[in-house]
Formats: structure tokens, sequence, C-alpha cells
């Protein structure tokens, strides 16, 4: 029997895509849907057939292993943020260790997985969020998050419980201001207008926030937006202007501009009772959850297992959250970043905790790791979802640090990675973290040893 889009079948999934679809078998084709889970039976929807596989969306759910809880968020569903609010948390950790157990079980052996370790809040975790403005199909003004799969919807957002609830307030403030001031909103159809992005940040541990509008021109009624915001909300400590007045849609822009406050807001990050503050601007990366990174970056220096002797080479460093931490406790870091403007943060950043044997390299790691001298005892990895490029990864073959510990966002590129890593290093122990509750993310620390050093 063909099968067309927008029949209906009945399915029974199996597994669980890092990306968070539920994927079975039909027919000998792979399916995959958002919301089904392992051990599933139910009715779904085909509403694509890329290349031989069925994309679909449930229409009714037959049977289920799980509890399924109410969602907590009116938006979810809806709402292309969350996927699991309607899990058990005790289920989500569960499932998200069976994602990387399922990705690093051929590679690793069975006694080296540790169990996940949750993130100490499940609500009101995220440090920022970015909200757009855009004009509704009936020219309404709206701002809010993106309908779930579509980059081209909006819905207007009232609460978000996995983020403080003054963003939310924030967000009602700005929509009330903008409304009633008339301020032209960004139209993503038309490609006019002038409000495009709000990005909201707090510094978890300081109470610092920071308020960014991003807008296709300065407008003088920013500034009373600025004034307003701040009086209304203590905590704002910085509002910028940031410039955006080309196609792309991404709140980045050429030029910014403080409207009220300081450029930056600080936060403190605590690992193992030791204390760092970082200071943050716009643009700077530091993971969403800030508890839980602490979380994380105490496993990764438990990893490491300095003693204070080593020499420590740490690629994807950011703005070095991670260095302060593995500087205090070892002779030498080196520090390899691509961003320019995050460097010259790290370096700030290290100078304010009084940290001074760390040296960075600026670009990107599989160019500048040619060029780096020395025997390294350690090799920190932090890489984005895409992992670690070839060039970089044969690199450090050559190098071949004796320890190696890998911190990952994907567990299908780390699996990927440690395929090849595998030439000379064996895998001590995976460490899955939970930072994300309610997403299919996952964070993964993996402790690789190299062989001939056994
Ligand atoms: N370890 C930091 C940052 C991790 S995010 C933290 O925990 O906060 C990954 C970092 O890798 C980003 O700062 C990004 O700018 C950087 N990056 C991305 N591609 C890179 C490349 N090819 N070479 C070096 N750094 C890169």
């Amino acid at each position: 029997m063909p099968i067309h889009k927008g029949d209906l079948i009945e399915v029974q999934f199996t597994g669980l895509s890092y990306k968070g679809y539920g994927l079975a078998r039909y027919d000998g084709r792979e399916v995959s849907a958002m919301g089904a889970l392992p051990g599933e039976r139910a009715e779904m929807r085909v509403l694509r057939k890329p290349r031989h596989r069925l994309v679909g969306e449930i229409v009714r759910t037959i049977s289920s292993p799980f509890d399924r809880p109410e969602p907590r968020c009116e938006h979810f569903g809806v709402c292309g943020g969350c996927w699991g609010q309607n899990v058990a948390y005790e289920d989500q950790l569960r499932l998200k260790e069976e994602i990387v157990r399922g990705y690093l079980r051929p590679l690793v052996e069975a006694v080296a997985f540790s169990p996940i370790l949750p993130a100490p809040e499940n609500w009101a975790y995220r440090n920022k969020m970015e909200f757009s403005f855009d004009r509704g199909p009936e020219g309404e003004f709206q701002l809010g998050l993106h309908w779930r799969g579509r980059f081209d919807q909006l819905f207007d957002l009232n609460t978000c419980p996995i983020a403080p609830p003054i963003f939310s307030e924030i967000v009602r403030f700005v929509r009330a201001f903008a409304q009633e001031r008339g301020l032209p909103v960004y139209d993503q159809r038309r490609k006019e207008g002038l409000l495009r992005f709000l990005t909201i940040r707090e510094g978890r541990r300081t109470g610092e926030v920071m308020v960014a509008l991003t807008a296709t021109r300065r407008d003088k009624t920013f500034e009373g937006l600025a004034e307003a915001l701040m009086a209304r909300f203590p905590a704002i400590r910085s509002v910028l202007f940031v410039l955006n007045s080309t196609l792309g849609q991404i709140a980045y822009g050429s030029e910014e501009a403080v409207l009220g406050g300081r450029q930056t807001i600080r936060e403190t990050l605590r690992v193992k009772d030791v204390e760092h503050t970082f200071a943050l601007s716009f643009r700077s990366f530091l993971q969403t959850n800030t508890h839980a990174a602490e979380r994380l970056y105490e496993i990764v220096l438990d990893r490491a297992h300095l003693s204070g002797n080593e020499r420590v080479l740490e690629i994807f460093c950011g703005i070095g959250t991670i260095t302060a931490f593995l500087a205090r406790k070892a002779k030498k870091v080196v520090g390899v970043e691509l961003i320019a403007d995050a460097v010259a943060n790290a370096r700030s950043n290290m100078a304010a905790n009084g940290i001074d044997n760390v040296d960075f390299v600026v670009g990107p790691a599989e160019k500048r790791l040619r060029d780096l001298e020395g025997a390294f005892d350690v090799v920190i990895v932090d890489p984005p979802r895409a992992g670690i490029h070839p060039k970089a990864l044969r690199r450090l073959i050559e190098l071949a640090p004796p320890r190696f510990v890998y911190v990952s966002c994907n567990p299908k590129t780390l699996a990927d990675d440690i395929r090849v890593l595998r030439e000379i290093y064996t895998v001590k122990n995976v460490q899955p973290v939970d930072l994300f509750p309610h997403t299919p993310h996952v964070e993964t620390v993996v402790e690789l040893k190299a062989m001939n050093n056994e």
C-alpha cells in the first residue's frame, strides 16, 4: 500500500532522537514524530515524506508506559522551545541518559557510564532568552516566541515557566509600551518596520538584568523605553540598542549602544567553593543554565584530575568560564577560541579574578593548533554542536596529551569524534548532565585516557 501525505497510520515507537523526535519503523521505513516516546503506540498523521522516511504528527496516543503530567506552560505544544513538559522529570532524565548511551554504547564499555546528573532547578532556570517582534496575519502586534517548526510564525508570549518570572514581566511591559506609543514593529513578511528582537539576560547569582532591543534604526522613543524599564525594574542594570538593518533575522547587529545603565552585567559562578565573577556583554556566550553549568564544570574539574603541575590545553574556551577554574588548579592553561571579542572578555575576566597563568590563542582551532608548541598533560574541549573539525582532531592525536576531557552538547557528533579518538584513547567515563529540563538537549562529559599511558 503506498503511503501518502495526510494518511493516518498506527505506529509503535521504539527510540528517541537527540532532537526529541520519537523514532519507529513502519513498512520498512524510518518514522519520526515530535512528542512520541519509546514504548508508545500512537496514531500518526503523515506530514512529510523526505527520502523514503516518514515525518508525522501524533493525533492520538493509544498506549504509553509513561505518566504524562499536565504541562505547566500555557503555550506548551505551540511553542518550539520545550519538548517534555508532559513527561515526568525522572522520565526525562532516563530518556536523555538512553540517548547518550544509544550513541556511545558501541564505543564504550558498559561500566564506564555514570548515571545522569539532574539539573538543580527544573523551572525558571534560564539566564537568557531572545524574543521576536512581528506583525501577525491580521497585521496585529506580536512579541513572543516561534511556533514549533515555524521560523516565520510567532505567538504572543504571556509567561514562560523555564525563564525567571521577570523575563515574562519585561516582555509584557515592553509590549504595552510599544503598543501605547505605536512603535512600529518589524514585519517579517514585508521586511519593513523598526523593532525586531528583545533579548533578556540575567546574572542568576548577581540578580543583574540586561535588556537589549534589536531594531533596524535608532529611534528617540527607545530612550523613553529604556528609562521606563529601569524605573519599573530596578534589577535592570543595562539597556542596549543593537542595530540590524540587514535582511538576516538575527538579534546580533553591526552596532551596539548603551541606552541606559552599563554595557555589561555580571554573573558569578561557584564551583567547588571557589567563586569567579564574569562580565557579560550582549554577545558573550554563557551556558544558559547557570546553576547546572556549575555542576557541569565541577565534573570537568574532577575528570581533569589536576594536581597543580599540569600544562592544560583548553579548546573552545569562550569567555573563560571553565578556564578560570582550571587555572586555579594547574600550572599553565592555554585557551583557544574562535571569536576575538570572547577572548578580549576572557582576558579581562582572568585579570579581574587575579589569574595570571593563562595564555589565549585567537582563531579557529583547526588552524591555530598547528602552531602550538610544547607538550600538554591534559586537553579539555567544549565544541559547538558540529563537534571538532577533523583537522583539529588529527592535530590533537599528534599532540597526544595523556588525558582528554570532552564536554559535548551533541551526543551524535560526540560519538563521531570519539570514533576517531579511539585510535589512541580509551573512554574511562561518560557522565551525562542535564542543563535544560523539558528540552531534549543533554550535555555529556567524557573522560578519555591515552592508551600508551595505562
Ligand atoms: N567553554 C565555554 C564555551 C563553550 S561554547 C563555556 O562553557 O562557556 C563553544 C565555543 O567554541 C564558543 O565560544 C565558540 O565561539 C567557539 N568556537 C566555535 N568554533 C570554533 C573553532 N573552530 N575554533 C575555536 N573555537 C570555536
